[in-house]
Order: C-alpha cells, then structure tokens, then sequence
C-alpha cells in the first residue's frame, strides 16, 4: 500500500537510538514514522530485548530490565505520536527524493530518514550457547562485568583482537583470573593492547585455543570446554563467565551501494555527526558506532539524529 503523502522522516529501527529520535522528532511535530523490525537484525526494542538487568542507563538507580526499559521507550514515543510500525524494512530507495522505505506490508515517501538498526554480536554457535546466553555468556563485558555471580570468579574472553584485549584488562577489575582464549599464536590486537594484557598477572592468555562448548549448572555456567587448534587435544577451563568479543554484524546490507559503508559494514557518519553520505539521511546508534556500542550513546546519538532531521526538513522544506 503505497501512501500518497510525503512523510516528513521515517525512522528504521527500535532500540535505543530509534526510539529516542522517535520521541524527539514527535515533540518537534515531525509525525515520525518508525519501523520497528520484526526479525530482520533483531528484535521490536532491539538488542536490549536480550538482556536481563540494565545496570548503566541513568535514571534507573536499582537497574531495569532491559525489556521493561524498552517498554517505557516505546510508550514515550507513542505518548507524542510517533507511528509505528512492527514490521521489517525490505527495501528503501535513497537515491531519489523523495526518498522510498518499504515493508512487505506498505511503503513511504518520505524526505528524510533516521536509519538505526543496530548491530548484531556475533556469536559461536556453540551447541549450550542459547542455555547460558546471559547465565555466564554475555557479549559486553562492560555491561555485564560488574554482575555480582562475576566478582572473584574466573571469567574467560573469546578473542584476538583489540576488543577482546581490552575486555581482557576490563574483567581483571571483577574476576580473580582472566583466561584469554585466542585462536591463533598470536593476537591481531595492537602491539600497546598485547603488551599490557600479556604484562596483566591477572591475565592467561591461552594461544591455539578455541571453545568448543561450555557447561553449568541448571542456573549458571561453570566453565569452558575448548580444543587446541593444533593437537586437536580438549580440556575444560573453569570459568562462571565467557565474554564473546569476536566482533559485530551491522545491519546494513539494505543501505549497500546507496550510502557509504565502512569496510566492514558501518554507515560512515561526519565526525561528531550522525549525517551520512546522503543528504537526508541520518544515522543514528550502534549502526554507525563500532566504538562505545551502549544504550545511552545510541540514545543521545539518536536524539542528535532527529535534530538534525528537524533542522535538516525547515531549511530544504
Ligand atoms: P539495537 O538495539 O541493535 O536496535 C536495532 C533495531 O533495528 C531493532 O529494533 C531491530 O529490530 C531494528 N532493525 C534492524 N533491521 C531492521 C529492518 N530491516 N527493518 C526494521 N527494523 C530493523 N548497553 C548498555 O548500555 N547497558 C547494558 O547493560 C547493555 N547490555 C547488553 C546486553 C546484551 C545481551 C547486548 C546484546 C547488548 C547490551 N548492551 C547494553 C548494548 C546495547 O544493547 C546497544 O548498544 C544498544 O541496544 C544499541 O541500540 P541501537 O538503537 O543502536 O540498536
């Protein structure tokens, strides 16, 4: 159902960012329109919908619930009219204005657009992976280190890399040791990240090391089962906690070859601006933010989105 009008901004999207710049655009009379997504990269609320305690979002001095967060996003959204949809983005056209987003079920004109859908953690796929998802297994040390189960535990991180060092050093604030598991014999983090983990006592990196699944109790995980990539030789590593830091997918593959991406798949925003390759186009939260990737970043970048939109609309309108 294609709608005759041209809608001032729709906005893809429904965590954090999406939200908040649904409920600025709304408050700036902008009517948004906003996808929520269904399952394409995620979830209606987004990656928040996965998690249990939010711990860090100000305002909420006991923690929330990451759903229950959500909820009260959405609402303040819909208390000032933004309109949305549950559904996924399956096409857009950003090369033509005004420009075209559409789902299976109908589709807009609209002369601007708020693209936020996030990104994805990748995960290993181990075979008690979805049992221990948030029982152990967590795929953000800062938001979920300084949990009570982790102080004084062993912790184990999955990963080379910068992210996976860094996490690393994190942990070793809560755990009583830190196991490193790395695939290879070396790491592909900076010569700087590798110095200060490999001269961290708290940190034992095992090189040629991969997990193969991990194991518990009905509540909580208990440890690691990895394999030596070069003997082929398992063993288990105990452990109450597995910090994936093997990188993230955004969900970006409906904007290729219409806005500029990164190498590996971010929308390139100007410094200190959520303005993409397009005019009219915006970007807002962890699609465009492979650095802080947190709730309240993605929010503010998200508010500072429908800014720019609202600015945006009044001087080319
Ligand atoms: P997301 O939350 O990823 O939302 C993306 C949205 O886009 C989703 O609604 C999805 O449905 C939608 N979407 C995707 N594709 C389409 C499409 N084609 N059409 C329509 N919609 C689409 N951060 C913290 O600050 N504190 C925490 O305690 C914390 N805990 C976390 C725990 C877990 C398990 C995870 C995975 C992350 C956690 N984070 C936490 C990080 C935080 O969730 C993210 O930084 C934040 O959600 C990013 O918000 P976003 O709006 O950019 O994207």
């Amino acid at each position: 159902m294609t709608n005759p009008t041209v809608e001032n901004l729709v906005i893809i999207g429904s965590g954090p960012a999406g939200y908040t710049a649904a409920i600025y655009a709304a408050r700036a009379n902008l009517k948004p329109i906003v996808f929520e997504g269904f399952q394409a990269g995620g979830l209606p609320g987004g990656q928040l919908m996965t998690t249990t305690e939010v711990e860090n979002f100000p305002g909420f001095p006991e923690g929330i619930t990451g759903p229950n967060l959500m909820d009260r996003m959405k609402a303040q959204a819909e208390r000032w009219g933004a309109e949305l949809y549950t559904e996924d983005v399956t096409y857009v056209d950003l090369s033509q204005r005004p420009f075209t987003v559409r789902s299976e079920e109908r589709e807009f004109k609209t002369h601007s657009v708020i693209i936020a859908t996030g990104a994805t953690a990748k995960r290993l796929g181990l075979p008690c992976e979805g049992k221990f998802w948030s029982r152990g297994i967590s795929a953000c040390a800062i938001c979920d280190g300084a949990t009570p189960i982790f102080h004084g535990a062993e912790l184990a991180v999955v990963g080379g890399g910068d992210s996976a060092a860094e996490e690393s050093i994190y942990l070793t604030k809560y755990g009583s040791q830190v196991h490193m598991l790395v695939r290879s014999d070396k790491m592909r983090a900076s010569k700087a990240m590798q110095d200060r983990v490999l001269s961290n006592p708290k940190i034992q990196v095992h090189w040629n090391t991969e997990p193969i699944d991990v194991f518990g109790n009905d509540n909580h995980m208990e440890g690691v089962k990895v394999r030596n990539t070069q003997t082929g030789e398992e063993s288990k590593i105990h452990a109450k906690g597995l910090f994936y830091a093997i990188g993230h997918k955004p969900n970006t593959s409906l904007f290729q070859g219409q806005i500029e991406l990164d190498d590996i798949g971010y929308v390139v925003t100007k410094p200190g601006s959520p303005e993409t390759s397009v005019e009219g186009v915006f970007a807002a939260g962890d699609v465009q933010d492979h650095e802080y990737r947190q709730a309240v970043t993605a929010a503010g970048s998200g508010c500072m989105a429908a800014m720019l939109a609202e600015r945006w609309l009044s001087s080319n309108g």
